[in-house]
């Protein structure tokens, strides 16, 4: 079976990263896609696991090598999702989860049809503008860039399957994880599904066993 993208976007400051944070370190097979990025590395931040950090010209030259499943650029800077690991991952049966801006997100609804969307949302602006203002890793024409375009963001919430309200990093994490498991549960149901109507087929082509037969493994 084939691994999951789990793809979740939000406004900066809504709290994403901590909440995806929680979830990887509780939920199982899952695994965290590290973008591509041109911004510069905050404080605390480390390369190659909050993000590969390269100059514009490098990711210029990945554009051209098709090395991103999408790419887009967000408040100035440009980030990008490697194609060649989440390809490696959903392969060997691993979810993926990406934590990735709205542009990037409507691009990979047109190359992973089911892949999951999961929108985290503040609870309210003024909250999310303390979050930025508390974080102090951006200067405050970067906060009014990022809170320039909440509205814009949050308007294509909509096209999202999930919303999840991130009141609290603790609850907004269990949420997240509720709905991976029981999109795995589904998924297993549907290969179950799958194998039940292969089996089910097999049997009557051969048209040797009778009603007893496919009752017997739970067929009708
Ligand atoms: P930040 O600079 O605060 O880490 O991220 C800014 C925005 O870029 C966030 O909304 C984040 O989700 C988004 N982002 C991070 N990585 C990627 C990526 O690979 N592709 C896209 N399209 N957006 C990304």
């Amino acid at each position: 079976m084939s691994g999951k993208l789990f793809v979740i976007s939000g406004p900066s400051g809504s709290g994403k990263t901590t909440i995806v944070t929680r979830v990887l370190s509780n939920v199982e097979n899952l695994r965290f896609s590290t973008s591509y990025t041109t911004r510069s590395m905050r404080a605390g931040e480390v390369r190659g696991e909050h993000y590969e950090f390269v100059s514009r010209e490098k990711f210029q030259s990945m554009i051209k090598q098709g090395s991103f499943a999408e790419w887009a650029e967000v408040h100035g800077n440009f980030y990008g999702t490697p194609r060649a690991y989440i390809e490696k991952w959903i392969e060997t049966g691993i979810d993926v989860i990406l934590d990735i801006d709205v542009q990037g997100a409507r691009r990979l609804r047109g190359v992973f049809d089911d892949a999951v969307f999961i929108f985290v949302v503040p609870p309210s602006l003024e909250i999310l503008e303390q979050r930025l203002r508390d974080r102090k890793s951006e200067e405050e024409g970067d906060i009014s860039i990022r809170l320039g375009i909440v509205k814009e963001e949050v308007a294509c919430s909509k096209c999202y399957d999930y919303i999840i309200i991130n009141d609290e990093a603790d609850i907004a994490a269990r949420r997240i994880e509720a709905v991976i498991l029981s999109q795995r549960q589904r998924d297993g149901e549907d290969s179950r599904q799958r194998m039940l109507a292969a089996a089910t087929r097999d049997v009557r082509t051969e048209n040797v066993y009778g009603p007893v037969f496919l009752r017997k493994f739970g067929l009708k």
